[in-house]
Parts: structure tokens; C-alpha cells; sequence
């Protein structure tokens, strides 16, 4: 029986740079396409970290260029990374479905997420992004532009930004209407571009960076998937992860998921939000589940032979 699963792509599916991307995602396209030939329905989404680096650096740049130059906002840094992600999965995902003989419509849809003001995340931003600085600059930066910077783990200082929860996927009637039409759709990249409602009707851009598993999660739940899929770069996830008493787990409970959280098995930033993800998203609903897997064990994984599942 075909599942709606919806995909979340960790960094290894799009490499660092532009050529580790082209060729990234061809494997990436196959591990995906793998399931759409199954029968399965699959909505992608992934991380930008690496491209919205690389974009507000050249954005940067070109300010210090020519100060004539507008600065380019986060949230426009976002969307741009959004569009050039999508273009090079659909043009791998179009070109592996043609090879199978699977004609189906591949398109990225620019996704807008909003975030509520009042979020917590805005009173201690935790997200680094961008150049490294030294203390002078960045300390001239904050008090420039109202900036929060902070020392980054001993390699320089860096502009930190806040990392608010997902409420609301803006674009989700049309992604919904895409996957209902049996159309593979890429949304939500990058955790989606952080927006707040003003007054009126508009959305302002915030700069902040959504979790892209948490925003993942979110998306599963609002077209009623059945599986979320974290792809990562690990085939399971551990306890006492990196110890000589490591240990990989086939499935986890959300009690035990909670648990294993409290005891702090899971590293911030990285297969945390990816646990409290999966969480989320198997307690939505009683037989909703999630897997986190390595992206070339997709196929494996959702036919329960590999990965950790958690329902
Ligand atoms: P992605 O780009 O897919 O989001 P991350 O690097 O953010 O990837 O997170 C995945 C990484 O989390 C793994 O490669 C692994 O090094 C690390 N990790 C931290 N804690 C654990 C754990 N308990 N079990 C497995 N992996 C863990
Ligand atoms: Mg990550």
C-alpha cells in the first residue's frame, strides 16, 4: 500500500558547495525516487545551511562592494536558497523518473512560515549565521544594526539569530492540492522563510531561522502524512552516542523518546531536534510514525528493515 511521506533532507543530500550539490543530488534523487516507484507519495523537504551561507556571504559582499547596494535581508537570503536547492533537485528528480519511465510533475514551491512573536526563541537567539568576525567588528555590527552576536565555540565571533518554532505553513493549501494531484512537490526548504503576521494583511520576513525538522514535522501533519522520513548521516540513532558503550535503537516509544531527551542522549542542534521531530509528529495521531535513517537506506528503512522508528 503507497504512504504519503513527506522527506527531510539532511545536509549530505545537498553537499557544502556547488559541485558537491550536482552530484549530490543525483543520489538523493534516486534514494527519493526509489519510493515514488514504490507507489508511495512523497513531499521533500530540506536544510539550506550550508547555500544560505554561501548566498548571504555573496550578499555581503556585494554591499562591501558597492554601499549603494540595498542590504539583502535573511529571509530574502532564505528564499533565495529555497530557489536554487529546488531547481537542482527538480532538474535531478525530473531527469531520474524520466530514466524509470515515471512521467510526473516535479515543481518547488517558495514556502513562507509563520512564527509567533511572542516566541521565546526571540528572547535568546542560539542560531550562528554568516561570516566570522572578530570581537571589534561584530561588536560594531550590533551596535550598527541591533544585531546579536556572540563568541562561536572558540572560532570567532558571529551575528546569532533566533530559531522560533513553525505555526503555520502559508503556501500549504497548494502544497496539499499538488500532492493530492499525484505531484511530487519540494516545500518548506531550509525550514521555510520565517514571517510574522502585522497588521493587515501582511506577512513581514523575520530574520530568524526555523529548525528544518521541526518545520518538517509540521509539514507531515498538515497534509496528513503518514510517515515522516528523516534522512540523515546516520543509519539509526544511538544512546551514549560516540561512547564505548554506544547503542542503536530499532524503535523508540514516545515515553522513551522523552526519556532517552531528558538524559540528554541527544546532541542540540544536530539528532535532537530530529528526535523531539519525530515525536511530534508520531503523537499527532495514533498511526502516524516516523523513521530517521541514512538517506541511500530510505528504501530499507520504510520497509522496516533498518533505521530507528519512532511510534
Ligand atoms: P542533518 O544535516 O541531517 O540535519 P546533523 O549533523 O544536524 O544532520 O545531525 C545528524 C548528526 O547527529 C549525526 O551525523 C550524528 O553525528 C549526530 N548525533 C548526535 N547525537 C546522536 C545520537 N544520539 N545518535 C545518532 N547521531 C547523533
Ligand atoms: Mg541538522
Amino acid at each position: 500500500m503507497g504512504k504519503r511521506i513527506v522527506i527531510a533532507l539532511g545536509g549530505n543530500a545537498l553537499g557544502n558547495n556547488l559541485p558537491e550539490q550536482m552530484i549530490a543530488v543525483k543520489q538523493t534523487s534516486k534514494a527519493i525516487v526509489d519510493l515514488i516507484e514504490e507507489g508511495h507519495e512523497v513531499v521533500i523537504s530540506h536544510g539550506n545551511g550550508p547555500q544560505v551561507g554561501m548566498i548571504q556571504k555573496a550578499m555581503a559582499s556585494l554591499n562591501a562592494v558597492d554601499p549603494k547596494q540595498y542590504p539583502i535581508p535573511l529571509s530574502v537570503c532564505g528564499a533565495m536558497s529555497q530557489g536554487y536547492i529546488g531547481y537542482d533537485l527538480q532538474n535531478a528528480l525530473r531527469e531520474e523518473l524520466l530514466d524509470r519511465g515515471i512521467h510526473k510533475p516535479v515543481s518547488t514551491l517558495i514556502t513562507q512560515v509563520v512564527v509567533d512573536p511572542e516566541d521565546p526563541a526571540f528572547k535568546k537567539p542560539t542560531k550562528p549565521i554568516g561570516s566570522f568576525m572578530t570581537e571589534e567588528a561584530a561588536k560594531k555590527l550590533a551596535a550598527e544594526k541591533g544585531y546579536t552576536v556572540m563568541e562561536d565555540a572558540g572560532r570567532g565571533w558571529r551575528r546569532v539569530v533566533a530559531s522560533p518554532r513553525p505555526q503555520h505553513i502559508v503556501e500549504i493549501e497548494t502544497i496539499r492540492t499538488l500532492v493530492d494531484a499525484g505531484q511530487v512537490v519540494v516545500a518548506a526548504g531550509g525550514g521555510g522563510i520565517p514571517v510574522m503576521e502585522t497588521e493587515g494583511n501582511h506577512l513581514k520576513g523575520v530574520p530568524a531561522v526555523i529548525d528544518k525538522d521541526f518545520c518538517s514535522a509540521r509539514l507531515a501533519e498538515s497534509v496528513d502524512a503518514d510517515c515522516l522520513i528523516i534522512l540523515t548521516a546516520v543509519e539509526k540513532v544511538a544512546i551514549n552516542f560516540g561512547k564505548p558503550n554506544q547503542e542503536w535503537l530499532d524503535e523508540l516509544t514516545p515515553e522513551r523518546a522523552r526519556q532517552l531527551i531528558s538524559e540528554g542522549h541527544f546532541a542540540p542542534g544536530s539528532m535532537l531536534p530530529k528526535v523531539q521531530a519525530a515525536l511530534q509528529f508520531a503523537e499527532s495521531k495514533p498511526e502516524r510514525y516516523a523513521l530517521i535513517t541514512l538517506l541511500e537506506k530510505a528504501k530499507d528503512g520504510i520497509a522496516g528493515k533498518t533505521g530507528t522508528i519512532i511510534r
